[in-house]
């Protein structure tokens, strides 16, 4: 019997030897490392994939430790970036696996570069603007991704080829309208709906990676974990139509990235910085202190002034918390940060 610590999964007939240096050669790119993007990297690192691309624009938070099995109560007190949490753990999983953590928001200026040397990337977004910017910028190059997404006790999943099967928006045309849909934050989610549909994106990942075989007709994968349903799903063939894989018309990778973003449900925003970098934490610090409460490590300052809460990042965004109004929180930015 062999012993090496694949064997169980070399065993698997469809994977054998073969199909394990495939998934050793893979470079994937992991979108987001929240309920979703957390168990795809774990399993992805367990599994032996070469190289984990993990980009996240968040700290970890103590109400992402019901479902987020990657983090603890100290990467939540310490206010670490969850891409760096998420590094720090899957090298003590796998320390063969080279995981590169980006402390970052995926947007239209950045995604191209995110994408380079990447055979496949991974859905871990919790929104749709994510995803048809992925989209585009995946049809664009030609990379293979796998979409996951899930609220409440209800998730879906499908294998997305360029050319080969229908893309995002061969399936979900239009963009929904900001607060049109339920979110996470807005009725909750599930434990074992997150898990259970990273471990179908992660299924469909490792299949292509060793078979680069997509099932026709191309299907998506439906659950419900509250019902006990399990939905396997045909596609329509591609649609010539499709802005996006038909006509090439890549609206969402060429529209400029705005400088404040609500983050629906959550009662805060993402400002973006005009600047290409934070101001030195330290002296900042130093400054809001006689304004309220400071929390400074070397990934993310952190300001609380009630009712409002700062978080500072090195590439100069900011997420603030406790309003949903982007002119506000613009304000409250360039007031203690000087943006
Ligand atoms: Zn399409």
């Amino acid at each position: 019997m062999n012993d090496d610590r694949y064997s169980r999964q070399t065993l698997f007939a469809p994977i054998g030897s073969e199909g394990q240096a495939r998934i050793r050669a893979a470079r994937v790119l992991i979108t987001g490392c929240g309920g979703l993007g957390a168990e795809v990297a774990s399993l992805l690192a367990r599994a032996g994939a070469g190289a984990l691309r993990i980009v996240d624009r968040d700290v970890v938070e103590l109400t992402n430790l019901q479902r987020q099995a990657l983090f603890d109560e100290a990467d939540a007190r310490e206010c670490i970036p969850k891409a760096v949490a998420a590094a720090r753990r899957l090298s003590r999983i796998n320390a063969d696996v080279n995981v590169e953590p980006l402390v970052t928001d995926v947007h239209a200026g950045n995604v191209a570069e995110l994408l380079t040397g990447m055979d496949l990337v991974v859905d871990g977004f919790d929104n749709f603007e994510g995803r048809f910017l992925l989209n585009d910028a995946c049809v664009s190059a030609g990379v293979p991704w796998v979409h996951g997404a899930c609220v409440g006790s209800y998730g879906v999943s499908t294998l997305i080829v360029p050319g080969r099967t229908p893309c995002f928006r061969c399936i979900q045309p239009e963009l929904p309208p900001p607060g049109s849909t339920p979110t996470c934050d807005t009725v909750g989610i599930l434990g074992p709906t997150a898990h259970l549909i990273a471990s179908l994106e992660v299924a469909q990942a490792l299949r292509w990676l060793v078979t680069g075989e997509v099932p026709a007709p191309p299907v998506l994968v439906a659950a419900d974990v509250w019902d006990l349903r399990l939905q396997r799903v045909e596609l329509p063939a591609r649609d010539p139509r499709c802005p996006c894989c038909g006509e090439r018309r890549f609206e969402f990778l060429e529209a400029p990235a705005s400088p404040a973003t609500e983050l629906c449900g959550r009662d805060a925003v993402l400002v973006r910085s005009l600047a290409r970098a934070a101001p030195a934490f330290d002296e900042l610090a130093q400054r809001l202190r006689a304004h309220g409460e400071v929390l400074v490590n070397r990934y993310v300052l952190r300001f609380r002034t009630a009712p409002y809460e700062l978080t500072l990042f090195p590439d100069g965004r900011t997420i603030v918390k406790g309003t949903s109004e982007t002119a506000l929180a613009r304000s409250l930015v360039s007031r203690y940060f000087g943006a």
